[in-house]
């Protein structure tokens, strides 16, 4: 057989060549958007290139992008890869110092910024060690106290028409995605073009996401967040209408352009899918053309899960993670469940789904011996694959992570005897009581589908007799006619899970600590309530 590279330059070129027509929707701030053809963005990537080419980057170079989702970052997701060069694409809500630590250990040497994210730049720009160019994506250069900035639309206008892009193997890196870690900093992920084409492929697989030429598709998830779960890269390949929401979209936002433009698979976060069922609840929109609402990175919460139903709209769960590209998993029925009863074939639309074709899984105990496919017994879960990493980039805290040939995920998992995972915790939130664990997730989630609460978070307290704890951190919706007590809830947990599992305690809180992509943080919890003591401990 031919041995033909697998690279991004080939999704551009089949993009290209078969899609050419089809659109790529911008949301503007002021409400508005901006229409762009792939066959004009197969020309503003050239004028990138040469743009960046003639700033001095070469091969293996970083070039970092601090901005929303929008035609312009997709430019780059191009231009960059398939000129040799690396996509940084950084996480625009960071703290200054872990801002600073990602963009000198990438050792980016341009950074492409949204024009309203200038100040967050301009506030670390004397701790960056290597950044040569700033540019702003722009049409010019807004008042700025960064030296030497550039504008993007100046840039592009000036470098030529056409370019010629530079022979790869399938193994140079392309991309760089930094995922949050529990103590120190973000630990960074180098994709290659083979990784992230054999992803892009499975995006498109029908057991997956099925995205294809049909589809108009609008992942709200960030481009600075595992490259929007990759789902850029699959709009091009499969030649689906790409609907960008901006800049710092609301789930308003989102509603009116899936209204609007007749979306038809939209991809997100839990949290903002949480926001818009409000605004669907109250009948303000139509939403006729959608076939599938992607909700991942953070367990769905059932509650939730069942008022998509009730709105009539097709959920769909999936799973991953930095490491995986992301795509893991997803939860879609299998024809034999088709006689299930209902509330089991719900049940199944809640876990994280089974392996996608291209991923394998194992589930391990702590002496890390496979755990039974019995639904009910707790392990890690293992993952390999050609878009699973296999180490993280200069840095050596991979060595719990990356063992014989398997990324240990840090997921606490159940898995059934049809390969269904169920996460029921992060290894570093899982409570241990009495040697036992117990889920968080789960009681979170009884919680959370209580009336009158907003969220909710079970975290664990040292105890003197049991090692830890549970105790629950509720926040009561803020309009609520009735607020459940400490007793109405401790009283539905009883009736919903073992004695041993209920929390010692309830406290109220004003909200749960969220992290840079919108997932509780509830290390936060635990150092507030690190002291607490129970009041029969
Ligand atoms: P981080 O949030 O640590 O920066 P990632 O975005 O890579 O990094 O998050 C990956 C983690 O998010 C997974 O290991 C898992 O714990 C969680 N996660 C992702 N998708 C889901 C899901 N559908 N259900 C539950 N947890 C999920």
């Amino acid at each position: 057989m031919m041995d033909v590279p697998l690279t991004i330059q080939s999704i551009l070129r089949h993009g290209l060549s078969q899609f050419g027509r089809k659109t790529i929707v911008t949301r503007q701030a002021d409400g508005g958007t901006v229409r762009q053809t792939f066959t004009e963005l197969g020309a503003r990537t050239e004028r990138l290139a040469a743009a960046l080419k003639r700033l001095g980057v070469t091969k293996g170079d970083r070039v970092g992008t601090f901005a929303w989702n929008s035609h312009r970052h997709l430019e780059a997701y191009f231009a960059v890869p398939n000129m040799g060069a690396v996509l940084h694409t950084i996480n625009i809500r960071l703290f200054p110092q872990q801002l600073i630590h990602v963009i000198n250990h990438a050792q980016d040497q341009v950074l492409l910024i949204d024009a309203d994210l200038l100040p967050t730049i301009e506030g670390v720009a004397e701790q960056l060690d290597g950044v040569r160019h700033f540019v702003v994506l722009d049409k010019s250069v807004p008042q700025t106290s960064l030296p030497n900035v550039l504008a993007y639309e100046e840039l592009l206008a000036e470098a030529g028409a056409g370019f010629d892009w530079p022979a790869l193997d399938e193994d140079d890196p392309s991309a760089l995605c930094y995922t949050s870690a529990t103590t120190g900093n973000p630990k960074g992920v180098i994709y290659t073009h083979r990784s992230q084409y054999l992803h892009t492929m499975a995006l498109g697989l029908v057991n997956n996401l099925g995205l294809c030429e049909a589809d108009t598709l609008l992942p709200f998830v960030p481009m600075f967040h595992v490259n929007a779960w990759g789902l850029p890269f699959g709009a091009i390949a499969f030649g689906s209408t790409l609907v960008l929401p901006g800049s710092r979209p609301d789930a308003k936002a989102i509603l009116d352009l899936m209204e609007r433009e007749r979306v038809t698979v939209a991809a997100g976060v839990p949290t903002i899918w949480l926001a818009a069922a409000e605004l669907l609840e109250a009948g303000a929109y139509r939403l006729e053309a959608v076939r599938s609402v992607i909700c991942g990175g953070a367990a769905i919460p059932p509650a939730l899960l069942r008022r998509y139903d009730r709105l009539g709209l097709p959920v769909l769960h999936a799973y991953g993670m930095t490491e995986t590209s992301p795509l893991a998993s997803c939860a879609h029925l299998r024809t034999w469940m088709a006689d299930w009863p209902q509330e089991l074939k719900f049940q199944v639309r809640t876990t994280q789904g089974s392996a996608s074709f291209g991923v394998e899984f194992r589930v391990v105990d702590e002496e890390g011996s496979d755990v039974p496919q019995d639904g009910k017994t707790f392990g890690q879960l293992l993952m390999r694959g050609p878009w699973v990493a296999s180490e993280y980039y200069r840095d050596d805290r991979g060595a719990d992570t990356f063992k014989d040939g398997w990324l240990y995920s840090g997921d606490i998992v159940t898995w059934d005897e049809d390969g269904y995972i169920t996460i029921v915790d992060r290894a570093k939130d899982l409570v241990k009581s009495g040697g036992e664990w117990i889920s968080s997730v789960d009681l979170e989630n009884a919680i959370m589908a209580m009336d009158g609460v907003a969220e909710a978070a079970v975290i664990g307290v040292t105890h003197p007799r049991w090692q830890e704890r549970p105790l629950a951190c509720v926040v009561p919706k803020r309009d609520a006619q009735i607020r459940p007590t400490k007793e109405d809830i401790l009283e539905r947990l009883r009736s919903q899970f073992p004695k041993w599992w209920v929390p010692d305690d309830v406290v109220f809180v004003e909200e749960i600590p969220k992290s840079s992509v919108g997932k509780f943080q509830k290390r936060d919890l635990r150092e507030r309530f690190a002291g607490y003591v129970f009041s029969d401990a």
